[in-house]
């Protein structure tokens, strides 16, 4: 059983902060900034490509709903959501799980977007294959 189904079991303890039927939201172990916090679907799904369908649409009104709760009780209006999906993309936990770090002047936190080297017939290319859909 994966490290977040324990949690959700109640094997291992967290500092849950939020909870309904499909959903439920703790504190990072680690907190990246004070208040971060982790939303993730109680039923195990190891990531976004393997979500459920029924969990969908849910998912995304629980991450505004939290990211109010989190905007009103911490008082802060800077956010970052981050959703990590495999081990290249920097995933560690197994278990679908999206990232909500509220951000602080100051709080020395660098989430840095390198860029690449494009021109417009690459990026053509690129949004044709997308499209292709
Ligand atoms: P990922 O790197 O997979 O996007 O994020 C996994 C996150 O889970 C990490 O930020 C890590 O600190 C957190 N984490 C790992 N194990 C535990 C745990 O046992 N309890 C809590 N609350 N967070 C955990
Ligand atoms: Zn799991």
């Amino acid at each position: 059983m994966c490290v977040f189904c324990k949690i959700i079991d109640g094997t291992i303890p967290c500092y849950k902060v939020y909870e309904d039927e499909d959903f439920i939201a703790f504190l990072d172990i680690s907190q990246a900034t004070v208040g971060h916090t982790l939303l993730v679907p109680k039923m195990h799904a190891e990531n976004v490509f393997c979500l459920p369908s029924h969990l969908q649409e849910k998912m995304g009104v629980t991450l505004v709903k939290m990211a109010n709760q989190l905007k009103k009780t911490l008082h802060v209006s800077n956010l970052n959501i981050l959703n990590n999906n495999g081990e290249a993309a920097g995933q560690t936990v197994p278990h679908f799980h999206i990232h909500l770090i509220p951000r602080y002047p100051d709080d020395d936190l660098t989430i840095r977007f390198k860029p690449h080297l494009t021109t417009p017939e690459s990026s053509i290319e690129l949004q044709k294959k997308i499209l292709s859909n």
